[in-house]
């Protein structure tokens, strides 16, 4: 059962959402450490001990609150409540940033971060957009913490500027009933069922992922669909065109006059690979020599013409099965 034991750093334990947590999991063991960046003990484990490491829980306090531009769907990527996360993407682009240490980190200092938002928010002349999820998944990290109801309340408060942030979980009951006042943009990553069977291990099934859109579009939140990351395996196409038959059919109608779309092609790397093959050695090989070619430091992607061929494919589906709603990017 998450959390197996808690790596902490002592003085989390002076904040409220420290505090909460120690008595939360009181029955778990609990493991000092001197930096939630340098547990050496996980830093030296070998890559086939990936999946054991994303069991543990990490507590401590944020130390860097740069925000970094960014023109997709926000002005600044923010570094927020947590880093990490306890399900296990393949893909995981997080992997690229932490390694094997990519297990799920929660900050306590959510007062300083939201601080420095509103702040932001309120001091620019435009309404901006704030991506708070993009260091880990805040509907899978609000089951711990319950930060992400505690945040949208907040900000919406303030009246100005939006949040942002994706997900691939279905828990949003905590979310429904806020007053959230238009503040909030929540976006729904979904993939073909096979490739969540296949690649996505621990993130919530494709039909409680459309369901739990729907609900917070019902609740009137903005609200995005992520195709994302798009995975070319043998079927692709056959599983991508399923994946848009079931949308057409259990997306409701309100949801699909509320949302847009957003297509990312997947990353891959010689990081991942190195830890899936170890860690993983049936599971699928996402690197695939034909369909992929080397771009930036020990990067994959897929080639121009693959991608091309698939995003022509991709439009197509979506102007027949989705006709209207708009498609803000492909990348
Ligand atoms: S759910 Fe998101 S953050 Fe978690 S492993 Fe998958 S891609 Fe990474």
């Amino acid at each position: 059962m998450f959390p197996d034991k808690i790596y902490y750093e002592p003085n989390a334990l002076s904040y409220e959402l420290g505090k909460s947590l120690k008595e939360k999991y009181a029955d778990k063991p609990w493991i000092p450490i001197q930096s939630h960046n340098n547990i050496d003990e996980l830093r030296k484990n070998q890559n086939k001990e990936f999946s054991r490491m994303k069991q543990h829980l990490i507590v401590g306090i944020r130390k860097t609150h740069k925000f970094v531009p960014n023109c997709k769907v926000s002005d600044y990527l923010v570094p927020f409540t947590s880093s990490g996360c306890s399900a296990i993407c393949l893909y995981c682009y997080l992997v690229c940033n932490y390694n094997k240490c990519s297990y799920l980190r929660v900050f306590v200092n959510r007062e300083q971060m939201m601080h420095k938002i509103i702040k932001t928010a309120n001091l620019s002349e435009n309404e901006l957009t704030f991506e708070i999820g993009s260091n880990s998944d805040l509907i899978l990290e609000n089951t711990v913490t319950d930060n992400l109801s505690w945040t949208v309340e907040t900000f919406a408060k303030n009246g100005r500027g939006f949040l942002t942030f994706p997900t691939k979980f279905d828990m949003v009951d905590p979310i429904i009933p806020l007053e959230h006042k238009g503040r909030v943009i929540f976006r729904m990553s979904v993939n073909p069922q096979r490739i969540i069977n296949r690649v996505e291990f621990g993130t919530s099934p494709l039909k409680n992922r459309i369901a739990a859109l729907n609900k917070v579009c019902e609740a009137d939140y903005k609200a995005g669909l992520l195709i994302a990351p798009i995975v070319l395996t043998e079927n692709w196409k056959e599983d991508y065109t399923k994946l848009f038959e079931q949308l057409a059919d259990e997306l409701t109608e309100k949801t699909k006059k509320q949302i847009f779309i957003e297509i990312i092609f997947m990353t891959y790397s010689y990081i991942h690979r190195a830890i899936n093959n170890e860690a993983f050695p049936k599971a699928v090989e996402l690197y695939d020599k034909e369909k992929m070619t080397v771009r930036g430091r020990g990067k994959y992607t897929y080639k121009t013409n693959v991608r091309e061929e698939c995003e022509a494919f991709l439009r197509g589906l979506i102007v027949a099965k989705l006709p209207g709603v708009p498609i803000l990017y492909v990348v």
